[in-house]
């Protein structure tokens, strides 16, 4: 019988590489999109358009019928608002997208087929106001932002769902990068002004705290680690992360350097409009339970994250996009 998905966020970075290694391992893919959502036309060509199912996180009964027609063996809920700082610009929207509305679609899907898997994607964020070396999936949980707290309350339901019978698993994710990072984050934005520098369209990248450090992973091995945990007879948490921090100073560095910047020490500049002071000073995941439980392994480290994120630019820019 041919295994049927369904992921929530099919347009986002996470979704449309996970919808590419579903596809290809003969899996059919039913997204959920925003309507009038500019992105679809985006989407990889693995996806059927006519698989593509309308509705707004916050439409529950859209949400409900595109359960009832895909039908789907799993759930990749990716979908919400996926920006820390824009979190700040609407608590209140941002609780209801990844909070409320993530746990009306979770129980959505498990009411429809108590057979479903769902993997819901919970974040690093719900740590971030207790200090540790590193964070497991028992650390305590301690937002300090409304994108972390709207988190924290879909990842607990999550849970108290899961002890009473539901087929509910969490992805605890630490950043993970891509080419298909919007420019709107940290890391794509030092990506895409690397490139600009190196063509000489641009003199200086200005950025915020450089000494904020961050366990970037590489997205695409992320995802494979969410398909691994729909795999599981049993559902559970897991963190996604590489157990490994670098500064946004030595990502800045090793993205001019990637793209051929002569003196990239010269070409940074610190501005204080960029500095977020509910910034946790690092995050590092532990993810030895996902290695031992799930077999994951990431594939791609640091240097060529950032590399492949800096080629793909320059070849963008190149191309005139
Ligand atoms: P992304 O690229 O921003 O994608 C988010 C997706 O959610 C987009 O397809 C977006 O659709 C959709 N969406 C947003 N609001 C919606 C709404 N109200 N109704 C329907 N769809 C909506 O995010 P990502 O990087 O792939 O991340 C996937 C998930 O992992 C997110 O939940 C994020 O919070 C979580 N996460 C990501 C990271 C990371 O480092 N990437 C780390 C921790 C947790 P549009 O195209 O219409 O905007």
């Amino acid at each position: 019988m041919t295994r049927r998905a369904l992921i929530t966020g099919i347009t986002g970075q996470d979704g449309s590489y996970l919808a590419e290694s579903l596809a290809a391992s003969g899996v059919e893919v039913c997204g959920l999109v925003r309507p009038g959502d500019p992105t679809v036309a985006g989407l990889p060509p693995v996806v059927d358009p006519a698989r593509l199912f309308t509705a707004d996180l916050t439409d529950v009964a859209a949400v409900r019928r595109a359960l009832t027609e895909c039908a789907p063996h799993e759930v990749y809920h990716l979908a919400g608002m996926s920006s820390v700082a824009a979190s700040w610009e609407d608590p209140v929207g941002t609780g209801h997208v990844n909070g409320v509305a993530a746990v009306a679609l979770m129980t959505a899907a498990v009411e429809a087929n108590p057979d479903c898997h769902v993997v819901f994607a919970s974040s690093a964020e719900i740590f971030a106001g207790v200090r540790a070396p590193s964070y497991a999936e028992d650390a305590a949980i301690a937002p300090v932002t409304p994108y972390g707290t709207s988190k924290a309350y879909a990842h607990l339901t999550a849970r108290v769902l899961r002890e009473h019978g539901a087929r509910i698993s969490s992805a605890i994710l630490f950043n993970h990068e891509s080419p298909r990072r919007p420019d709107t984050f940290v890391t794509r934005r030092i990506t895409v002004s690397a490139a600009r520098i190196a063509a000489g369209l641009e003199s200086h990248l200005e950025l915020g705290n450089l000494d904020a450090r961050r366990d970037w992973g590489w997205a695409p091995d992320y995802v494979e680690a969410m398909r691994l945990m729909a795999a599981q007879e049993r559902p559970d948490d897991y963190v996604l992360a590489t157990g490994t921090a670098h500064s946004v100073r030595e990502f800045a560095l090793a993205a001019l350097t990637a793209a051929g910047v002569a003196d990239p020490q010269e070409r940074l500049r610190v501005n204080p409009e960029f500095l977020r002071t509910a910034d946790a000073p690092v995050l590092v995941g532990n993810p030895g339970k996902a290695q031992r439980e799930l077999g994951w392994r990431r594939t791609v480290d640091f240097e060529g994250l950032v590399s492949a994120m800096v080629e793909a630019d320059v070849a963008r820019l190149r191309a005139g996009l």
